[in-house]
């Protein structure tokens, strides 16, 4: 079920649980701004997620109420793991789903970081422009 990426977080949600360390993960990365682990269901050769250790339900809620530093750290060490699994000569992607219409299912801020083959489009959807 899609979430709204708004309101207040519920640290019952599953990356909070991860955070906590009470759920496993395939860890790639950890430091103070950021935990990175393999998505459970990868859709790329490489699909990593990478999260803030503070509670975020969202991009949106992270751009507006992380600091300068945890913004910075944290969007240097999506690179660095980008660097450290060596995506950057072959290239890779980024997104983050915010909310409804994106489908986001869990409302812990993250980016996704894919790699390892040719991505494909960079949406799936049958959108014609308008
Ligand atoms: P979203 O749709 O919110 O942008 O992406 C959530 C991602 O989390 C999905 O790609 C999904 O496969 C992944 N995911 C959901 N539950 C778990 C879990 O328990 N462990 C891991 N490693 N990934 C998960």
């Amino acid at each position: 079920m899609p979430v709204a990426g708004l309101g207040p977080y519920d640290d019952q949600n599953i990356f909070a649980k991860i955070l906590r360390g009470e759920i496993p993960c395939r860890r790639v990365l950890e430091n103070e701004y950021a935990l990175a682990f393999h998505d459970i269901a990868p859709r790329a050769p490489v699909h990593v997620l990478v999260i803030p250790k503070g509670r975020y339900v969202s991009f949106a809620d992270f751009s507006a109420a992380a600091s300068e530093t945890e913004i910075a750290g944290f969007f240097r060490t999506v690179a660095e793991i980008a660097r450290t699994l060596s995506l950057e000569t072959p290239g890779y992607r980024i997104l983050s789903n915010m909310g409804a219409d994106s489908g986001q299912e869990v409302p812990h801020f993250h980016v996704h970081l894919f790699g390892g083959g040719p991505l494909g489009p960079m949406i799936m959807s049958g959108h014609a422009p308008g």
